[in-house]
């Protein structure tokens, strides 16, 4: 199963947007992929990318400075590989 890019769902209200594909080696060691989806904080409408397996629907509603209110975010993650 595989998405086209820049297609769209809309989950719960909240619209999401294929923005590409990211090889991933799962806890199996079993090559997949991840999708990546761009979408807009439901606090502060500040543009988010969140991952999901390929039958997966995105469920993340906010951006990483909203996703979970009074914790300080320690880890940024840098997802640079190239
Ligand atoms: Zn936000």
């Amino acid at each position: 199963m595989s998405r086209e890019l820049f297609s769209e769902e809309v989950v719960n209200g909240q619209r999401y947007v294929c923005v590409g594909w990211i090889p991933h080696i799962n806890k199996r060691d079993f090559p997949t992929i991840v999708i990546q989806w761009a979408s807009r904080c439901a606090d502060c409408g500040a543009s988010f990318q969140t991952g999901t397996t390929p039958k997966q629907l995105p469920g993340k509603r906010r951006c990483t400075e909203h996703a979970s209110p009074g914790k300080r975010v320690t880890n940024i993650q840098q997802d640079q590989a190239s």
